[in-house]
This record gives structure tokens, C-alpha cells and sequence, in this order.
């Protein structure tokens, strides 16, 4: 008897974790959902309304006005976000957002607030969701566990490739580098639930991989628990 499954996919920025877990969702007809996208949007509100970071009754009280939801893009064929019912996709992908949000993902009241709304997200679980503390604190209990990692200059290109689809302009490939490595070490450093692997997670260097075979890889990981030949994560 085929079971349904929560599949988490942590792992370092642009390493492919949402290209996957979206294709691998559309595989499985799951739920597929981009938590890195709900920071962003966090991040951006705090922008547009000048919230202070380091003061926590401002933070507080902005997260109050703050409501997130997706919607299937048909033409695109991917969830947008949406940040108090405004399609904020683009926006929320420009370097100036990618600049602040590890700042504002650090603060444990923004994490509180997110992380509830993903475990709502997946109480009947056939989710796909992926960020940084999925396996670790959002869904512990995950069926699939999966740390993503690859190259950092295969990881430059990647993001490279995807903001000139965006058609951004002015695209700096030391500055992508520099936000990279930046991120990564501030969301590996932070006090609450840092980017870190689970023990019972199964790594993936998707350096030399396509999109489509690191999907295939997934598929047939997450196959086997769906049809319960693994019970545990190896
Ligand atoms: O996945 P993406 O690169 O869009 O995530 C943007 C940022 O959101 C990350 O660098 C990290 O600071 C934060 N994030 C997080 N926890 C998650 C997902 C994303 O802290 N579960």
C-alpha cells in the first residue's frame, strides 16, 4: 500500500534544491513548497516599510500584517508568491533582497512565524518542501531527508543563468559569488536552526548533474519510501 510521504530537501543557496523538489512535486503530484520564498517575502515587507531588524517590537508587530500565499502561474508552469495578495515573485529574486534576508531569517520571531505556517503546510504531508532546517526542525520526522550540495562556481553560473531568464540586468557574477558565500555563512552560523544536515539525511553533490537526472535521483528516493522498500532514510 503506497504511502504519502514528506519530503525535505535542505541544502546551500542555488545549489538547485527549488528546480528540483518543484519537478520532483509535479512528478509525484505533490505539494511543492519554496520556504526560501517566504523569507524573501518577510524580508521584503520589512523593506518597503522600513522595519528595523535589531528592534523586536517592530519586527513583531510587522509580522502581524504580513500574509504569504502561492498561486500556480499557468504560463510559467511554477508557484508565485504573494505578499499580501500581490504577486511579488520578481521582486522578491533581486540581489537587494538576496542582500538582506539571511539577516532577517536569523531573527527567531521571523522563524516562529514561518516555520508554523509551513508545518500547516504539510499536516497531510505529500509535500516537497525545501530550505534550510526542513529535515532539522520544521518536518524532523520527514520520510526524505535530502542535503544538497554542489560547487560554488557551478552554483555562480546557475544563478547567473536563472536572473538572466528573469532578464535582470547588470548582472555581476563577484557580487552573485560574494552573496553567495555570504548567505551560506550566515545561515550556517545563526543561533536558531542553522543550515545544517541531519544526521539521517542523504547528501547530494549535484555538481556534475543535469536538472533532470539529479530529478531522476530524487524520484527514485523518494519511489522507494513511497512504496515502502525503505522504511529508514539509506
Ligand atoms: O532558498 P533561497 O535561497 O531563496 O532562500 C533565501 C534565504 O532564506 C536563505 O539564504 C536563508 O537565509 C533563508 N531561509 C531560511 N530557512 C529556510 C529557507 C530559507 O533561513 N527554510
Amino acid at each position: 500500500m503506497p504511502k504519502d510521504i514528506i519530503i525535505a530537501i535542505d541544502g546551500y543557496s542555488a545549489c538547485g534544491k527549488s528546480t528540483t523538489a518543484r519537478l520532483l512535486a509535479e512528478k509525484l503530484e505533490y505539494v511543492f513548497i519554496d520556504t526560501g520564498a517566504m523569507y524573501r517575502a518577510v524580508t521584503l515587507y520589512f523593506l518597503q516599510n522600513g522595519i528595523n531588524f535589531n528592534r523586536h517590537e517592530e519586527v513583531t508587530a510587522g509580522l502581524q500584517h504580513v500574509h504569504i500565499h502561492f498561486e500556480y502561474n499557468k504560463e510559467t508552469k511554477r508557484p508565485d508568491t504573494y505578499l499580501n495578495n500581490k504577486c511579488v515573485e520578481d521582486e522578491i529574486r533581486s540581489l537587494t533582497i538576496s542582500e538582506c534576508v539571511s539577516e532577517v531569517s536569523a531573527i527567531p520571531a521571523v522563524r516562529r512565524n514561518m516555520v508554523a505556517q509551513q508545518q500547516l503546510m504539510g499536516k497531510n504531508k505529500r509535500v516537497v518542501m525545501d530550505g534550510r532546517d526542513i529535515g532539522t526542525h520544521v518536518f524532523p520526522d520527514a520520510e526524505l531527508k535530502i542535503f544538497m550540495t554542489a560547487d560554488l562556481e557551478v552554483r555562480v553560473q546557475r544563478r547567473v543563468l536563472e536572473l538572466q531568464k528573469k532578464r535582470y540586468t547588470d548582472i555581476d557574477a563577484s557580487e552573485i559569488r560574494q552573496n553567495l558565500l555570504h548567505r551560506d555563512y550566515v545561515d550556517s552560523h545563526r543561533t536558531d536552526s542553522p543550515l545544517i544536515k541531519a544526521d539521517d539525511a542523504i547528501e547530494l553533490d549535484t555538481t556534475y548533474y543535469t536538472i533532470p537526472e539529479q530529478v531522476e535521483i530524487v524520484y527514485q528516493w523518494a519511489m522507494e519510501r513511497i512504496q515502502g522498500t525503505i522504511n529508514g532514510q539509506h
